[in-house]
């Protein structure tokens, strides 16, 4: 059941809802929002309301600045922590150019572009991920500390588990804003935490995971606890993955399943697979967006460092769940939480259906654990941002998924980034060096 337009003027009434929080993603996956109150709400279905996109990291260039954004109404969704008695209510937004055209830098119009793809081969792409992240104590004045909040790990329970009642709070919020929840529980580093969600088709997905996001800091604070999605906060313990299960469907069936396999993987399963694994150091730059996500993809931590999938183990790129029928899905174990989901989602079906298109038969599976072994023959994932970078250039596919604009900011942005770490001496360099030498 999708809200339209008349729903959304009902449920402000109904709710007594003042304030509409229009929201969209930029390019580098931060949530950007603009309130307005109820009375403008015609001019913002009518893509009246304009805003300085040159403003917003690589975005829009200063010619091009004035962007019009476009609340999807199907997106409404109240606050549920914020004032009840004159409340507020979001709806996610696409951006346009002025020309009324769909703007080119638009992360969710690339993954609306990818979809449409898919649909003309019949396919529906779900996507379920899974969210992991850390809480941390804040100080008197509320920002975040280096504090861990608890000692707990893999699936302990309070009181170790300190962090029952935030995941709790996190929990119900999301229900509230209609969420189904399927699993909740401690992760294996201290203070890490995670939360699992219900599929749904790739870009419902994608609109969650941004509301998820906002949830869990939002309650975080409101127990004086911030949470972070930041891959790899501290060196030697696991870090924080947004694994991606996905499947493909064609109507009501799960097309990635084949009875009458062994092992209950269909064709277009592997060759979907092999998509993925072929684009997989393409997509880095994507997937694993920042200086720190590459310190989390390191033997030992759960995180893949082959590019290599598996029916059982979890130290592959890709793993196969085991259940079959219509939950036969293929689970992407590389993405971090900071990247931007509308781009992964959209680079990922992509590599998928080009494994499809050309029959990619991916290489055999790897059962054995992947750190203790030493195969020259498997690839590796790249092990910084700056081979991330070198190997996005290298496939096409990825620049043409994202289109020019983003594709060229994205980098130009990334390159940056890389830049700015390699030339800063760092506190390891001066502890190891300096009295040596
Ligand atoms: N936190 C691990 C990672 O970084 C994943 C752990 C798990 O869910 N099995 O990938
Ligand atoms: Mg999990
Ligand atoms: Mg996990
Ligand atoms: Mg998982």
């Amino acid at each position: 059941i999708s809200t339209s337009k008349d729903d959304v003027y009902k449920l402000v009434k109904e709710n007594g809802i003042e304030f509409i929080r229009l929201q969209f993603t930029d390019i580098f996956g931060i949530i950007k929002s603009t309130s307005i109150m109820v009375d403008e709400l015609d001019k913002a279905f009518a893509g009246e309301l304009f805003f300085d996109g040159s403003s917003i990291d690589g975005f829009a260039r200063i010619e091009e600045s004035d962007q019009v954004i476009v609340p999807d109404p199907s997106t409404f969704k109240i606050m549920p922590w914020r004032p009840k008695e004159e409340g507020v209510a979001r709806m996610i937004c696409d951006v346009y150019a002025p020309d009324g055209k769909p703007f080119e830098g638009c992360p969710r119009y690339i993954l609306k572009k990818a979809v449409r793809e898919a649909e003309e081969m019949s396919y529906k792409l779900n996507i379920g991920p899974e969210g992991e992240f850390f809480l941390f104590y804040t100080d008197e004045k509320g920002y975040p500390t280096f504090d861990i909040h608890d000692n707990a790990g893999y699936f302990d329970l309070a009181p170790v588990d300190m962090g029952e009642d935030a995941r709790r709070n996190i929990i119900l919020t999301l229900k509230k804003m209609g969420f189904k929840i399927e699993a909740s529980h401690h992760e294996v580093a201290p203070g890490q935490h995670e939360i699992d969600f219900k599929y749904d088709e790739a870009l419902a997905t994608a609109d969650n995971w941004m509301t998820f996001r906002d949830v869990v800091k939002n309650v975080a604070k409101q127990f004086n606890l911030y949470a972070t999605f930041m891959p790899k906060p501290f060196t030697g313990k696991n870090g924080n993955a947004m694994h991606c299960n996905q499947s493909l469907f064609s109507g009501d069936t799960d097309v990635f399943y084949d009875s009458d396999k062994a092992d209950g993987l269909s064709d277009i399963a592997l060759n979907y697979i092999g998509g993925l694994l072929k684009h997989a150091r393409g997509m880095a730059p994507i997937t694993n967006p920042i200086v720190n996500s590459y310190k989390r993809l390191k033997p030992g931590y759960e995180a893949p460092i082959h590019i290599a999938w598996s029916t059982s183990n979890r130290s592959t790129l890709i793993r196969i769940p085991a259940a079959r029928g219509n939950s036969t899905r293929v689970e992407l174990r590389n993405p971090d939480p900071t990247a931007n989901p509308y781009l992964v989602f959209a680079v990922m079906l992509r590599a998928g259906l080009d494994g499809i298109k050309n029959e990619i038969s991916p290489p055999a599976p790897q059962n054995g654990n992947m750190y203790t072994m030493h195969n020259e023959e498997i690839p590796l994932f790249p092990r910084d941002l700056q081979e991330a970078i070198v190997e996005m250039k290298k496939d096409p596919l990825i620049r043409e998924t994202l289109g020019d604009h983003i594709y060229e900011r994205y980098l130009d942005v990334k390159q940056k980034e890389w830049n700015e770490y390699a030339e800063t001496v760092h506190n390891w360099e001066i502890n190891r060096y300096l009295r040596k030498f």
